[in-house]
């Protein structure tokens, strides 16, 4: 017990034992010993009971109390409730100022921001932002079902994925066509999920520009290009031997630049494209083709090897997943050293899907460089890689090619071993394969 309660206690049984010494005293005088201790009994009895009723309504008054003065247990007990009230009533204060504060700045923010109740999918706060950019209205919409309230928005299926939700990157904004929304479903709690929606129309703007830029560009050099090509290849080194070995270089170089606009163009065709037009892709007479490619450009300096397992073929659009498989042949072939060996092998996968993965025994890539080859222009050497004709866009087409195909590029490489790139489809992209169409094109 700290010392000023001891004493106040003390104090407090001091008085008693005077009050019954008193009364005893004045009992003998009296000759009324036990009528008068029990006076003073029942009148200290009743003394504590009133200051209990003092203490409880003081606990349970609405307004500000004054403690007592005195210096006994009861006043002690008084002042110690007293502070311990106005302590929870600041720290009350204060937690509330914060709430205010935390409020006011989610509903300034400029992203929607909407609490949505899990279990029920109802709307239970919503900021300023809500109402601009996803049309919810002030008092209307609180407690309303958010998959109703925001309609277009395909919201039933996406919160039923719940945790594992993936950002919606762009959808028209219910309240304005016009304007585009990133969603992004964020569950906070167990019985909370906080939606968010930022407007990404001026992003999506810039980025369309940015993509109409370097179409554009690339479309603009096309012409020129054509031409310093034409006339440098109707210019013969042989008879003019002192400028032959300028007039290669300048081929070469020409060649390079217009493969760099032919690539641009492909991937702006790509990046613009939500789909593609999908067809029966037959497996058989593009692994053929990508066996004739290989050894083309490989000149006989490498083995082709080419295991065809799926025995299936692949739904898709045939031109692109070309393009797509015949650059990663391309670069196995650039990136191996002569002898090496180049394995194309299309097979099934544990998934039910199917691999088209390409195997080679070249240079191999250092594992910090793995994840950004698919970035425009990324080179492990670019030396290397200009040496051999590369544009740094292949692994690029590559990855946007598998995107339209709601497939993925896997990369696994060992430096000085070799590399293997892999496209793997799911089971929804295999198409049974048909004989007849094989033995028709098949050499
Ligand atoms: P590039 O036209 O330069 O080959 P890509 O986008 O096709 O551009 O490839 C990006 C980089 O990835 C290449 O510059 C090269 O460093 C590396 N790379 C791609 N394929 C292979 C491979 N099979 N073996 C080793 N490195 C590779």
């Amino acid at each position: 017990m700290p010392p000023h309660l001891r004493s106040a206690w003390w104090r407090t049984l001091s008085a008693l034992f005077l009050l019954l010494a008193a009364a005893t005293l004045v009992g003998i005088a009296i000759d009324q010993v036990g009528a008068v201790l029990a006076a003073a009994a029942i009148g200290v009895l009743a003394w504590h009971y009133w200051r209990l009723r003092r203490v409880l309504l003081g606990l349970t008054a609405r307004r500000r109390w004054e403690p007592a003065r005195g210096h006994g247990a009861w006043n002690a007990l008084d002042r110690l409730l007293h502070r311990s009230q106005s302590e929870m009533r600041t720290r009350k204060r204060r937690l509330l100022d914060m709430l205010r504060a935390y409020r006011a700045a989610a509903a300034a923010l400029p992203d929607a921001v909407v609490v949505v109740d899990r279990n029920t999918q109802r709307i239970l706060w919503f900021n300023r932002a809500a109402t601009d950019l996803l049309g919810l209205q002030h008092p209307r919409d609180v407690g309303a079902p958010v998959a109703e309230r925001l309609q277009p928005l395909p919201m039933a299926q996406w919160m039923a994925s719940g945790r594992n939700a993936e950002p919606i990157l762009d959808a028209p904004a219910p309240a304005d066509e016009r304007l585009r929304l990133t969603l992004r479903l964020i569950p906070y709690s167990e019985d909370y999920w906080l939606l968010v929606a930022r407007d990404v129309s001026k992003l999506l703007h810039l980025e369309q520009m940015r993509r109409d830029f370097v179409a554009n560009v690339s479309h603009e050099l096309r012409t020129p290009l054509t031409v310093v090509h034409g006339y440098l290849d109707m210019l013969d080194g042989e008879e003019m031997p002192e400028w032959a070995p300028m007039l290669a270089e300048m081929q070469k170089q020409s060649q390079r630049m217009t493969q760099l606009v032919e690539d641009l163009l492909t991937l702006s065709r790509l990046e613009s494209r939500e789909s593609l037009p999908e067809e029966t892709v037959a497996m058989a007479p593009v692994l053929a083709t990508l066996r004739r490619e290989a050894e083309a450009f490989s000149q006989g300096r490498h083995v082709i090897e080419v295991r065809d397992l799926a025995g299936c073929d692949l739904l898709g659009s045939t031109r692109e997943l070309h393009s797509a498989f015949s650059n990663l042949v391309t670069n196995a072939v650039r990136y191996t050293p002569s002898g090496g060996t180049i394995t194309i092998e299309f097979s099934r996968s544990a998934d039910g899907g199917v691999v088209l993965a390409v195997h080679d025994t070249g240079y191999g890539i250092p594992a910090e460089h793995i994840p950004r080859l698919t970035e425009r222009f990324y080179r492990v050497s670019s030396s290397r890689s200009r040496e051999s004709g590369g544009t740094g866009l292949g692994l690029s087409i590559v990855k946007h090619v598998l995107g339209l195909h709601q497939a993925r590029l896997s990369i696994d490489s060992n430096v000085g071993q070799g590399s293997t790139f892999a496209c793997h489809f799911g089971p929804e992209r295999v198409r049974p394969r048909h004989d007849q169409q094989l033995q028709g094109v098949l050499p």
